[in-house]
């Protein structure tokens, strides 16, 4: 094996010579203790080497073992539920063999090599195939089943194919034009999985939350941001889309701090369930966590890996949800590896690269036309941690850059109880036009109108509090008061969504459409009572009051109760 010496070891970043063989991004084997790193710098024949492991008693004099290959993933059946460390190592399994803390220098394969599959062939001896074709299918768990692919860059004739059985992931399942071909394949985790064509998203991931689904929605394929002030519900946001958004498949990415912040979720995702189904979430989940022992480095292998694995998911025709928390924990490891490079840093100490990083992490993000003729999505949700909850930080604005959507997580919102804590005026959503036509189908044909109006309001009832702050409620007119009555009622009858009530956790978008649509038309009776010089007070007395305060309990089956009312609230202004 080639190898070069240890001159320097600074923390997570190893300095090695003798390496002029080496090639940048390629995977090497750090002193006889073998811990994996990754060559990210190469000048002459010097390599710099982020180490994934810690690498405290290793020291200058001490071999680096060149590998020749790209740090890559297994990708194959037995993804699914797996918990995996940054570099595909399974947690479960390290910790079998080694006990709490993980020994550093252990290989593992991401997927394990003596469980069998059920392998069903898709095709037979003398077909074509081309990367992409599906040549079998596993069904990997009750929910999910997995597509044997032929991997990228392979093609010709099957000149074997295995009969239906049992096999692993390593067992020849397949042998195309003399090529043998297993249940797995490996894809170097820093290149993006190619597609057949890029296609531009064009149906909402609904979420079956309010706030999200009709003010702020996200596609299919689309790139969201949401910061997480401490307490301000974003583990819950992130748990809801998890659980109920219309992903086949979800990747969670935890580059937490080191250890407390991963231990939840640990210990959380595997008990939540698949609401659908009532079977354990994990069946359609990998999750990615780094553990407490890692050094940071290993945070950006997190990020890579998870998007490797849901990129390959989605080429199966699925639609994955990719959720990666915290981005920021990620940029802060750039940062400090930058730093020991002794690069030349860009705002607060974040290297000039940060922009171009993060937006090619969420470049894999998008719909796609995949290799195989399938199409499939990939939805990325990146959670940011701006430290005192400033937005104009380098982190979050290079997000935001890249990001199409917007939930502006508010721990203002959050003390004051109001969930989900996403503030209606500084979030935004550059998905309307896109999601426009599914929502006049599925919701209603004057959904857009409807949704405008709402937001209408909300914006108008934040320049009168202005106002009442100033010179009080008296200064406004009725039609004013009204609108703040009805601005309040939108928060709290239809925003305010609680996350732990079996009916109100999931709200469809047929639902959504008739609260606010009762919301809306009540206002427009009471308008046209006031023309009358009707008090406000009398027409606030109104019995409607009530129903659209229950609304949101009201049971997907019985949507025509919601319809009704509308009906009885426009009848009443018919009336007058
Ligand atoms: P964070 O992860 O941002 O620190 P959490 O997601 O753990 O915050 O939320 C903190 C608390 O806020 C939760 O324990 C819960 O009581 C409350 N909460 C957050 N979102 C909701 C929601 N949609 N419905 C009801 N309660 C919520």
């Amino acid at each position: 094996m080639k190898q070069g010496t240890i001159i320097k070891v600074s923390g997570p970043l190893v300095v090695a010579s003798g390496m002029q063989e080496a090639k940048m991004y390629e995977v090497v084997r750090v002193s006889e203790k073998k811990l994996v790193g990754e060559i990210i710098e190469l000048r002459g024949d010097t390599a710099s080497i982020q180490v994934y492991e810690e690498t405290s008693g290793i020291g200058p004099g001490e071999p680096v073992y060149l590998t020749g290959k790209p740090l890559t993933v297994d990708l194959g059946p037995g993804l699914l539920q797996s918990i995996y460390d940054g570099i595909q190592r399974p947690l479960d399994e390290i910790y079998n063999k080694a006990g709490d803390y993980i020994t550093r220098g252990i290989v593992m394969p991401g997927l394990n090599q003596e469980k069998e599959w059920g392998f069903m062939p898709k095709i037979k001896q003398g077909d074509e195939v081309g990367p992409g074709d599906i040549i079998g299918t596993v069904q990997e768990t009750s929910l999910i089943e997995h597509k044997i692919m032929v991997p990228p860059g392979i093609s010709g004739i099957i000149s074997k194919i295995v009969p239906a059985g049992k096999y692993t992931v390593i067992d020849i399942v397949c042998r195309i034009s003399g090529k043998q071909i297993s249940m797995a394949q490996t894809w170097p985790i820093r290149e993006p999985r190619p597609v057949a064509k890029k296609l531009i998203p064009n149906e909402p991931l609904i979420t079956g939350q309010r706030i999200i689904d009709a003010f702020f929605p996200i596609v299919k394929g689309g790139t969201a941001c949401v910061p997480g002030p401490f307490g301000s519900g974003k583990t819950v946001v992130q748990h809801q889309l998890a659980k109920w958004s219309d992903a086949d498949i979800v990747i969670f990415v935890g580059c937490g701090e080191r250890g407390n912040e991963m231990t939840d979720v640990l210990q959380e995702f595997p008990e939540l369930k698949d609401p659908k189904t009532g079977e354990p979430l994990m069946k359609r989940t990998v999750l990615i966590a780094n553990t407490s022992n890692m050094p940071v480095a290993a945070r950006e292998a997190s990020v890579y890996t998870g998007i490797t694995i849901a990129e390959y998911f989605r080429d199966m025709g699925y639609k994955v949800l990719l959720t990666a928390d915290s981005t920021s924990r990620w940029a802060e490891a750039m940062r400090e590896i930058s730093g020991r490079l002794e690069e030349m840093p860009g705002e607060e100490g974040y290297p000039a690269y940060l922009g171009s990083r993060t937006a090619a992490f969420y470049e894999r993000a998008g719909k796609a036309k995949c290799l195989g003729n399938r199409e499939g999505s990939l939805t990325v949700v990146g959670a940011v941690s701006p430290p005192g909850g400033d937005l104009s930080e380098p982190v979050t604005q290079n997000t935001l850059r890249v990001t199409k959507v917007f939930w502006g997580l508010d721990a203002n919102l959050a003390y004051k109880r109001h969930f989900p804590a996403i503030n209606w005026l500084t979030s935004y959503s550059l998905y309307y036009d896109k999601v426009n036509d599914f929502m006049r189908k599925n919701a209603a044909d004057d959904w857009p109108e409807t949704r405008e109006k709402a937001m209408s309001i909300l914006q108008k009832e934040a320049e009168l509090e202005e106002i009442v702050r100033l010179v009080g409620v008296e200064a406004l007119s009725p039609e004013e008061q009204l609108l703040l009555y009805t601005a309040k009622s939108i928060r709290e009858d239809f925003l305010h969504q609680n996350a732990f009530d079996e009916i109100d956790t999931y709200t469809s978008v047929k639902k959504m459409y008739w609260i606010l649509k009762a919301i809306l038309e009540f206002q427009n009776m009471a308008l046209r009572k006031l023309k009358q010089e009707i008090k406000l007070e009398e027409i606030l007395e109104s019995e409607f009051k009530e129903k659209i305060a229950k609304a949101k309990m009201v049971q997907e089956d019985r949507l025509d109760d919601l319809e009704k009312l509308v009906k009885e609230i426009c009848e009443s202004l018919q009336n007058n």
